[in-house]
Order: structure tokens, then C-alpha cells, then sequence
């Protein structure tokens, strides 16, 4: 039996947006372009790359909360897109999703013991009396109290939110989980404990996440393996390790060259990265990067780079590693 929970074939994700505003003519957004991604049962793929680089359109489609323009998800080698209303439905429940900003994503007008059963009773997961239970078994595994569930929101910290959003994904019991940017809102001092929370629960029961994040340091930080995007596509993955000693993708180092030194806080050099990123409306011929990449050459305005195998499970789209 496979290992593999979640595979996406050449997923592909375009938008058909106005030309100018006062314009009916439309043109092509292509937020994902043939992405071609494995995660394991239990593993947590870190996905990075600047804002606008298609990460959370990606999280999505992988739910499909947006339906695929084409190209496969595969969960538990079953193709979603095969899968009818009743079975799509049922099969949600075994993925999740936390966003970035805890307050946008919870009803403010709810108890937090009210947003904590709402998707149980609604799923018949349980009675009224169990879901009371689970209520507060899930808010100490999130690490708050049990008297917290007859507050409100407004009255938690960014943190605490989290880590309700946090619980009421976990209250359907599910499997997968994507967490999009889920610390970006949060302090520094508070990130590391949503960070180790994740961690822990992921370690308790069995989860496995796509954890979408701007920040390499946070991605190292929970990241089995991390894949980086540009532009709506896959440009390297490697283990968390093996990317982190041979990154290999000009992109990719350049994002490394822009992390902060922790101790200082001091950013070493901005060598590489030129510039903004293109739109992907209109992205440069061949390889997308080759706009900003100190290393372009005539091939790589006429020949779109392929993801490769360079060994030790690293895979690098360039042609600096054609062989
Ligand atoms: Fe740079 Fe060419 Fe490699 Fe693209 S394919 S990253 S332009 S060297």
C-alpha cells in the first residue's frame, strides 16, 4: 500500500480576469501551472515563495475549494475529481484547512464552545451531549481551558484564535490538514508556540499538513520537506535538510539571501533577487524567472525547465542541472 496521501498531477488552476476595468475583453491568470506534488501520510511539505506566487490558490485546489481547470488530485489514490457531491462532502471532513487571519475566519457572533460543535453536529459526527465532551477535550489539546468556551473572539489574543481555528479544524478528526500562513499574523514571540502546537499535534495524531508560508525560517521550522514556488510553479523540493545545506534554484537562494541572521536580525545580502515579480497574467517566455536570475542565457528565454532529479530526493527546475 502506497505511503503517499496527497498527489497532484500537472494541477492546474487559471483565472479568466478583465482586461482593464472598463474592459469586457478577458485574459488568462494562470495561478497554478502544472504542479506536480507528493506528501506522504504523516509528512508536513513546507511550500514557499514570495506573495502572489500561487500558494494558497494551490492549498485550495488541493481541497478543492477551487475547482481545477485540469490536471489531478489524488487523495488516498482516489481521483477527486471523479468523486460525487455526497463523496466530495464526505471526504472534506478528512481535510482542513486553518487560514492566516484567525478573526476573519471565525464568527465573531459564536461562543467558541459554539464554533467547536458547529461542525460536529452539522457532520452528525456526534450527539449534542458528545460534541459537549469534545468540545473540551479540544480546547486543552490546543492548549487553552475549558472555561474558554463560553467566550467570544473578540475576547482572545491573536494567538489564542489561532489556536480556536486551530481546534475547530481538528474537531472533525481529520487527516489533512493545510494551514495557510497560519502564523503571519501573529507576533514572533507567538509563533513558535502555534509552531510547536502543530508539531505536537501532528506527532499526537497522526496528521499530515501542506504548511504554506512567505517565511523560510517558519517553514524550516515544522517543514519535512519543502517545495518553492514562482510564479504558479513548482521551481525545487528537497528534504528540509538537504535544502537547507545545497539549495540549488537561483530563486531559491535568493530567498535564502534575504532571510534574516537570527542573532542579529541583520540581513546578510540581497544579491540575486532584481526586481518584482512578474504577473502571472503574462509571465516571461521559457523560464519564468529568468527576468530576475543573474543566470539567464538564450536557452532559458526558449526552453521551459522541467523539475529534475538531482539525487538525494532533490528536484530542481533549471537549466544550469541539464545534464
Ligand atoms: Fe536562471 Fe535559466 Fe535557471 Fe531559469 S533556467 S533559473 S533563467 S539559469
Amino acid at each position: 500500500m502506497s505511503d503517499i496521501l496527497v498527489e497532484t498531477k500537472e494541477l492546474c488552476e487559471y483565472f479568466q480576469v478583465k482586461k482593464g476595468f472598463l474592459s469586457s475583453e478577458k485574459q488568462t491568470l494562470k495561478a497554478v501551472d502544472r504542479v506536480s506534488v507528493t506528501i506522504s501520510k504523516g509528512e508536513t511539505l513546507g511550500l514557499v515563495g514570495e506573495s502572489g506566487c500561487g500558494k494558497t490558490t494551490f492549498g485550495k485546489t488541493i481541497l478543492y475549494l477551487n475547482r481545477p481547470t485540469s490536471g489531478q488530485v489524488l487523495y488516498d489514490g482516489t481521483d477527486i475529481g471523479t468523486l460525487s457531491k455526497e463523496d466530495l462532502r464526505k471526504l472534506r471532513l478528512r481535510m482542513q484547512i486553518v487560514y492566516q487571519d484567525p478573526y476573519g475566519s471565525l464568527n465573531t457572533r459564536m461562543s467558541v464552545g459554539d464554533i467547536l460543535q458547529e461542525p460536529m453536529v452539522y457532520h452528525r459526527l456526534c450527539t449534542k451531549k458528545e460534541s459537549h465532551e469534545k468540545v473540551r477535550e479540544l480546547l486543552e489539546q490546543v492548549g487553552l481551558r475549558t472555561f474558554h468556551e463560553s467566550r467570544y473572539p473578540h475576547e482572545f489574543s491573536g494567538g489564542q484564535r489561532q489556536r480556536i481555528a486551530i481546534a475547530r479544524a481538528l474537531a472533525v478528526d481529520p487527516e489533512f490538514i493545510v494551514c495557510d500562513e497560519p502564523v503571519s499574523a501573529l507576533d514572533v514571540s507567538v509563533q513558535s508556540q502555534v509552531l510547536n502546537l502543530l508539531s505536537e499535534l501532528k506527532e499526537k495524531r497522526g496528521l499530515t499538513y501542506l504548511f504554506i508560508s512567505h517565511d523560510l525560517s517558519v517553514v524550516r521550522h515544522i517543514s519535512d520537506r519543502i517545495g518553492v514556488m514562482y510564479l504558479g510553479q513548482m521551481v525545487e523540493t528537497a528534504p528540509e535538510e538537504e535544502l537547507f545545506r545545497s539549495r540549488l534554484h537561483p530563486y531559491t537562494k535568493a530567498l535564502f539571501d534575504a532571510m534574516p541572521v537570527p542573532k542579529s536580525g541583520v540581513r546578510l545580502k540581497r544579491t540575486t533577487l532584481q526586481g518584482d515579480l512578474p504577473s502571472p497574467i503574462n509571465p516571461p517566455s521559457g523560464c519564468h524567472f529568468r527576468t530576475r536570475c543573474p543566470y539567464c542565457t538564450e536557452k532559458c528565454s526558449q526552453v521551459q525547465p522541467v523539475l529534475k532529479d538531482v539525487g538525494n530526493g532533490h528536484f530542481v527546475a533549471c537549466h544550469l542541472f541539464d545534464k
